[in-house]
């Protein structure tokens, strides 16, 4: 093994996100092709069921931050928690998710180090030896990548999505967890109440089929053709944002870069013609079946089935067969 990548697992209020098991995906998949060590952090107060949690995980260890200081968070602490662990693991390059939480202390944290910090990227390949990270830039026209060419530590943050949860693969045995002491000085500021956002009706991250409309369907009075497509796959019924802008669908349904962000087994994609804005956020489904009266619309560049046809004739042929499939 040479050097080490360390991942940061995001928890709140006890509990993981998902992301924290991207960023985890993320750093074995970087882990495996520099054949460096995997190493996983979580900071916060009476922790310990989480770093056994992640101990499950195939990874050299885990390193278990407990402090009061930590129980809420705050940039102070935690920039100041993560320098001291990032400076006692040495490691190569230092992996985490890109949510708001990071986002506040994780520039902070590179610059005690003099380091850059690679945000918001949605891939990473290993050529000759020294990582690629590929960012989206210009509103998701183009794509650059990154070779950082400074000194390790690397600070990197990975797009929600860019790796699938369930590719963080689990170990045989259980990983050492290693409790790390840290000094935390009274943070400047004192954390209010986490903003609780409004109780989504759906988490279409956990659906395993989605049936997702686009402009192509017209009218709201249609959505119900979709919907019955949805029913008799099991699924759950989403779409681009110009339909849940047009209020015919709540927002909660809305899949893309300022909606949800899905990898079910199955994603049907009616007249959806595959916007940048709306593959982020469903790029890592499955297989993806598209159906598009337009044979030039991108969202065939990453269907696996394509439907080059008028949605209104296709899904009451899909709904017969699918039921007929089920014995209906
Ligand atoms: P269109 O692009 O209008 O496509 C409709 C498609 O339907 C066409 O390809 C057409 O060929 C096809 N069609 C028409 N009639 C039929 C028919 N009868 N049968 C079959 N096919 C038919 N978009 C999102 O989805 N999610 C987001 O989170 C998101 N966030 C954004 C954030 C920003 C900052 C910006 C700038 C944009 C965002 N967008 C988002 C918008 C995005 O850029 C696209 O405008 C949007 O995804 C297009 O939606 P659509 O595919 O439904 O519509």
């Amino acid at each position: 093994m040479s050097g080490s990548i360390l991942v940061f697992a995001e928890q709140r209020g006890g509990n993981f996100n998902r992301t924290a098991f991207e960023a985890l995906a993320a750093g074995q998949q970087l882990g495996r092709a520099l054949n460096a060590a995997v190493v996983a952090v979580v900071l916060g107060h009476k922790i310990e069921g989480l770093a056994t949690q992640l101990a499950e995980y195939e990874l050299g260890r885990v390193i278990q931050v407990d402090h009061e200081l930590l129980a809420e968070y705050t940039p102070d602490a935690y920039a100041q928690a993560m320098e001291q662990v990032v400076r006692a693991v040495a490691p190569q390059h230092v992996v985490l998710p890109h949510t708001y939480l990071v986002r506040d202390f994780a520039p902070k944290l590179a610059a005690r180090f003099g380091r850059d910090l690679i945000s918001d990227c949605i891939r990473a390949n290993v050529n000759g030896g020294s990582p690629v990270f590929t960012r989206r830039i210009f509103l998701g026209k183009m794509d650059a990548d990154v070779v950082a060419d400074g000194e390790p530590p690397i600070f990197v943050t990975f797009q929600a999505g860019a790796y699938r949860a369930d590719q963080a693969t689990k170990g045989t045995a259980k990983c050492e967890v290693e409790k790390m002491n840290v000094e935390v000085v009274e943070p400047r500021t004192k954390p209010e109440p986490a903003f609780q956002e409004v109780k989504q009706a759906v988490d279409l991250s956990k659906a395993e089929v989605i049936v997702a409309v686009g402009r192509g369907i017209k009218s709201q009075e249609n959505l119900a053709l979709a919907q019955k497509l949805a029913e008799a796959l099991g699924g759950e019924i989403a779409a681009s944002r110009p339909i849940c802008d047009a209020g015919w669908l709540p927002i909660d349904r809305q899949i893309g870069s300022s909606g949800q962000t899905v990898a079910p087994k199955l994603y049907v994609a009616l007249g959806i013609s595959g916007a940048i804005q709306h593959l982020v956020g469903m790029k890592n489904s499955g297989t993806i079946v598209a159906v598009n009266k337009d044979p030039e619309a991108p969202i065939f560049d990453i269907a696996d089935y394509g439907i080059v046809a008028d949605l209104f004739e296709v899904v009451p042929t899909l709904i017969e067969e699918v039921k007929k499939i089920k014995g209906e």
